[in-house]
Order: C-alpha cells, then structure tokens, then sequence
C-alpha cells in the first residue's frame, strides 16, 4: 500500500470555461491553465503519480508541449490511471478538497465522484470530494483563484 499527495492551484481568467473534478461547473469564471484547468484533478493525479514515485504531471505532460494545450484533465487522468495500472498499481481510494471562495460546489460534488470513479474504476465510496472556503483570507479567500489538495492510496496488484 502507497500513499501519496497532490497541491495545485490555478488562477481566474476571463472567458474561460470552469472545469473542477471533471465537471462543467459554469461556461464562464474558469480558470488560466495550459489544459482546461481542473485543479482538482491536477492535484489527485499528483497524488497518484506522488504514490507510485513516477514523478508529476508537469513531468508526464510538459506545458511546452502542444499536445496538451486545451486538453481535457478527464483525459490525463486516463492516461495516468493506464500509466500506473501498467505499473502494476490501483488505486484503493482518494480524498479530495478544492479551496475556493466561490463558486459554491455542493450541488456538483456527486457528479464529480462519480465522474473521477467511472475513470478510475472504482466505486464512488472510493472517491471523496470536499469543498471549503478560507473565510476569505488568502488568495482562494481574495477570489484570485481556485487551490486543490489530494490524497490517493494505491496498491500494488
Ligand atoms: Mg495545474
């Protein structure tokens, strides 16, 4: 059994769609990125990739390269469950949490466990999304951005 972590945090950009946990959560107030954005499944991938020693997804997919520009974070995180099934793991569960001031995310987080499990394989019970403000403080609380933190077990198969 591995454990491994995962931060990001991106910054609000103008005409962007926002992307979190795999979900359209609005067609406006996205975030900057080189791919769509998703902290919150850039920051569970780290995890992943965090777990099984092999690096993160700055690494497995350089912001240089233009095959990612635009890309769908849904998409990354099947090739770094492939990558890490290759490897010989799976993923037991993982636990997420987006830190974000607004949007509110209640309503979405079903759907993004459910999108995250579907990908993954497992059930949704394997799958834990929490949202929290920061009262305000900080840059998520200065509504300059969204941050996201993850941790993943996987086993060894
Ligand atoms: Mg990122």
């Amino acid at each position: 059994m591995r454990i491994g972590h995962g931060y990001d945090a991106h910054r609000f950009a103008e005409g962007r769609p926002l992307y979190l946990g795999g979900v359209l959560i609005s067609e406006n107030g996205g975030l900057l990125g080189h791919s769509d954005a998703d902290v919150a499944l850039h920051a569970l991938m780290d995890a992943m990739l965090g777990a099984a020693a092999h690096g993160d997804i700055g690494k497995l997919f350089p912001p240089a390269d233009a095959t990612w520009k635009g890309a769908r974070s849904t998409d990354l995180l099947q090739i770094v469950r492939q990558k890490l099934d290759e490897a010989g793991y799976r993923v037991g569960n993982a636990d997420i949490t987006v830190i974000a001031q607004k949007p509110r995310l209640a309503p979405y987080i079903d759907t993004m466990r459910r999108t995250i499990a579907d990908i993954l394989s497992t059930d949704i019970e394997d799958i834990s999304v929490k949202a929290t403000t920061t009262e305000r403080m900080g840059f998520t609380g200065r509504e300059e951005g969204i941050a996201a933190e993850a941790v993943c077990l996987l086993y060894k198969k």
